[in-house]
């Protein structure tokens, strides 16, 4: 393909990073994405914030804001991030991508108080095993006795502001989870003492009671995406879709639909698309693209608005006939201007590999 050529030229652009949540049953993951999809609708009051599905997309701007001083936007040039709203193990697993985890990178949510619990490690294993790079939100740090809350702040500025005793008690348990860390193989560290984020895991203390912490913990995420994964942010948005299924559901007036997140390339309203079903790949034409409606007119009586073409990387509502056997975590794969057989081949082998998955877990 050349550049030079208008009827193949590329449009290439920087992606958002897909962030996961993961951690231990009551750590914290759902709280915490509760506070950033929170915090992301109050900084973002004079606009900015949309609806997803699937997904919550904090865009750069609304980032910026809430960490304030931490952030100097020109710095970045990623669209923000976007978080999967469904935090844990089992979605981390199952929504895959092509190169393997769906996310780019994750957040692994440990509770300051109980440290590393089964399924903390069993999170460092997926991790491991995908290679997925992550920073750890040391969370619930407004549990340590005699802790004095500040709402919202950056964590370096709110220990500072605690008593000796309460900041040596809470460095004690940050302590304790940066040596469960190197037990496991990761040579970690504060954050703020991280030079490198590839050779040492970066841990952010964080309140999701109090949002202490997530102004830094966004500023890390945001750091670490721009510095090391670019590269694979970027895109041609003009190309064909690609994204992976969340969830199989009816939808008023629509029947069977698709949650999804589209991670590469863009799907149009009169694509035709081949996605991974239980009797093997489904071909059909998308008849309508969804998103929920935005907030301002939720009033109306429909719940979604059709949209003509949603651009990677974000969560969209597939509307297509014969999706009763499409399945959770199965590829989707636009056709348009490809070769059908290759990408009917491309779904195939990507279902193969989900039921060897599937079988060795
Ligand atoms: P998940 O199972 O990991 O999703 O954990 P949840 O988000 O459901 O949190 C479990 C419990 O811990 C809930 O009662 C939360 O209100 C509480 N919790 C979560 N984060 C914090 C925090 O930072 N501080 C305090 N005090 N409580 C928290």
């Amino acid at each position: 393909m050349s550049d030079t050529d208008p009827t193949t030229a590329t449009d290439d652009t920087l992606r958002t990073p897909i962030v996961a949540v993961l951690g231990h049953v009551d750590h914290g993951k759902t709280s915490l994405l509760d506070k950033i999809r929170g915090s992301a609708v109050t900084a973002g009051e004079s606009g900015a914030i949309t609806q997803h599905i699937g997904a919550t997309a904090v865009p750069l701007d609304v980032i910026s804001e809430i960490a304030g001083d931490l952030v100097d936007p020109t710095d970045f040039d990623l669209p923000g991030l976007l978080f999967i709203d469904t935090p844990g193990h089992h979605s981390f697993s199952t929504l895959r991508s092509r190169g393997g985890a769906l996310a780019d990178i994750a957040i692994l949510v440990v509770d300051v108080n109980d440290g590393f619990q089964p399924q903390t490690l069993e999170a460092i294993d997926i991790l491991k095993r995908t290679q997925t790079p992550f920073i750890v939100a040391a969370n619930k740090i407004d549990t340590v006795p005699g802790w004095n809350p500040n709402e919202g702040q950056p964590v370096q500025q709110t220990m500072d502001a605690q008593s000796d005793r309460v900041q040596s008690d809470l460095n004690e348990k940050l302590y304790e989870i940066i040596g469960e860390l190197s037990d496991n193989g990761f040579s970690a560290d504060m954050y703020w003492r991280v030079q490198n984020f590839q050779a040492n895991i970066g841990v952010v203390p964080v309140s999701a009671e109090t949002s202490e912490g997530i102004p830094d913990l966004l500023t890390v995420m945001m750091g670490l995406s721009q510095r090391y994964m670019k590269e694979e942010m970027e895109i041609d948005t003009s190309g064909p879709g690609v994204g992976t299924v969340l969830e199989v559901k009816d939808t008023q007036g629509f029947g069977t639909t698709l949650d999804a997140i589209i991670y590469d390339g863009t799907i149009r309203n009169d694509d035709t698309i081949v996605v991974g079903g239980l009797q093997g790949p489904i071909i059909t034409d998308v008849r309508a693209l969804l998103r929920p409606r935005p907030l301002e007119e939720i009033r109306t009586e429909q719940e979604f608005e059709q949209v003509d073409q949603v651009a990677a990387a974000d969560g969209v509502k597939i509307a297509a006939p014969e999706l009763g056997d499409a399945m959770a975590g199965a590829p989707i794969r636009v056709i348009r201007d490809r070769d059908r057989s290759e990408v009917i081949a491309e779904v195939e082998e990507e279902l193969a590999e989900i039921e060897v998955t599937t079988q060795e877990e």
